[in-house]
C-alpha cells in the first residue's frame, strides 16, 4: 500500500513539474515573439526614418551643387527661387527631425509619465485661444470650443496631453478650407473623458482611415500636396494616448469632415483640486 502512496505521490509531483515546465516555455516563447516584433519594429523604423530623411537632403545638395556651378561672377538668375526650395526642404527636416524627436522620448518615456489629475477643458481653452487667431489670419479657419460646465479630472501627463491635443488641432486647420470650422468638444462617462476635435475639412477616405495612424503615412490627397507634414503627428497622438492609459479614434466623411476623438482615464474621484487649480501652479506627481 506505501509503494503504492509513494508511485501516486511521485507521478503527482511529477506532473506538477512538467505544467511549470511547459508554463516556463510558453513564457519564454511569448518573451521571444515580443522581442522579434520589437526588432521588427525597429527595423521597419530605421528604414523608413533613412527613406524619409535621404529625399531633402538630397533636394537641397543638388540645389546647392546647381548653384555653385552656375555662380559665374554673378549668382544666378534662379537664385531667389532656389533659395525658397531650399528653404522649404530645411523646413519639411526641422519638422521630421523634432517629430522623430518626440517619438524617440515618448518610447523611452513610458516609464517616466507624469500622470497626474488635470483639468483637461481647461487645458483644450488654453490651446484653442492660442490657436484660434493663428488659423483665422492664416487659414480663414474658426477654431472654437465648448467646454464649459464642470467635468471630472483626467489622468494624464499634462504636457503630453497638450501635445496630442495640439497635433490633433493642427491638422484640423490644414485640412479644412477658409470658412470651414474645427471644434473641439471635452466630455466625461463613468470611466474616462474623451476630447473631440472636429473640422468641417476635406475629410479622409474609408480604405485610408484604419492606415492613418501607421508613422509616416500620409494619404493620398496630401502626398500630392506641396506642402505635406511629416506622417508622423497622429502616430504621436496614438502613442502618446496609450501610453497614459488612453485610446483614440477616429470617424471621417470625404468633402465633410473629420472628428478624432482621445478617451483618456479619469483620476480618482476624490482628488478634485484640477478642476479649479491652472496648470502651472498644481505640484507635479513624483
Ligand atoms: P502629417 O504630418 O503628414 O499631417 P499625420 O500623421 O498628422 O501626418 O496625418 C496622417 C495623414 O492623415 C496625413 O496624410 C493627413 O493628410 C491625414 N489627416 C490628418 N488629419 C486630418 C484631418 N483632420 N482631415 C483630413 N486628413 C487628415
Amino acid at each position: 500500500m506505501e509503494g503504492a502512496d509513494e508511485v501516486a505521490l511521485l507521478q503527482a509531483n511529477f506532473n506538477a513539474m512538467a505544467a511549470e515546465l511547459e508554463q516556463a516555455v510558453r513564457q519564454v516563447q511569448a518573451e521571444r515573439d515580443t522581442v522579434a516584433k520589437l526588432l521588427q519594429a525597429r527595423r521597419e523604423l530605421v528604414a523608413s526614418v533613412s527613406h524619409e530623411l535621404r529625399t531633402p537632403v538630397a533636394t537641397l545638395r543638388s540645389y546647392l551643387e546647381s548653384t555653385r556651378l552656375h555662380w559665374d561672377g554673378a549668382p544666378p538668375p534662379t537664385l531667389r527661387q532656389d533659395l525658397e526650395v531650399m528653404e522649404h526642404e530645411t523646413i519639411h527636416l526641422q519638422a521630421l527631425i523634432a517629430d522623430l524627436f518626440t517619438l524617440a522620448r515618448a518610447e523611452v518615456a513610458r516609464l517616466e509619465l507624469r500622470l497626474e489629475p488635470t483639468d483637461l477643458a481647461g487645458l483644450a481653452r488654453r490651446i484653442v485661444e492660442t490657436a484660434a487667431p493663428l488659423a483665422w489670419r492664416g487659414n480663414r479657419v474658426q477654431v472654437v470650443t465648448d467646454t464649459s460646465g464642470a467635468l471630472p479630472a483626467a489622468l494624464v501627463d499634462a504636457s503630453r496631453m497638450q501635445q496630442v491635443v495640439q497635433n490633433l488641432l493642427h491638422n484640423g486647420v490644414r485640412h479644412t478650407p477658409p470658412g470651414g470650422i474645427v471644434a473641439v468638444e471635452v466630455e466625461a462617462d463613468d470611466t474616462g473623458l474623451i476630447l473631440r476635435v472636429r473640422d468641417t475639412g476635406e475629410g479622409i477616405a474609408a480604405q485610408e482611415l484604419p492606415r492613418i495612424w501607421e508613422r509616416f503615412y500620409r494619404t493620398e490627397r496630401s502626398r500630392d500636396q506641396a506642402l505635406s507634414g511629416t506622417g508622423l503627428g497622429l502616430a504621436l497622438v496614438k502613442e502618446l494616448t496609450e501610453a497614459m492609459g488612453g485610446s483614440v479614434a477616429v470617424e471621417s466623411v470625404p468633402g465633410e469632415g473629420s472628428c478624432f476623438s482621445v478617451r483618456v482615464p479619469r483620476a480618482a474621484s476624490t482628488d478634485r483640486s484640477a478642476d479649479t487649480a491652472p496648470l502651472p501652479e498644481r505640484a507635479r506627481a513624483s
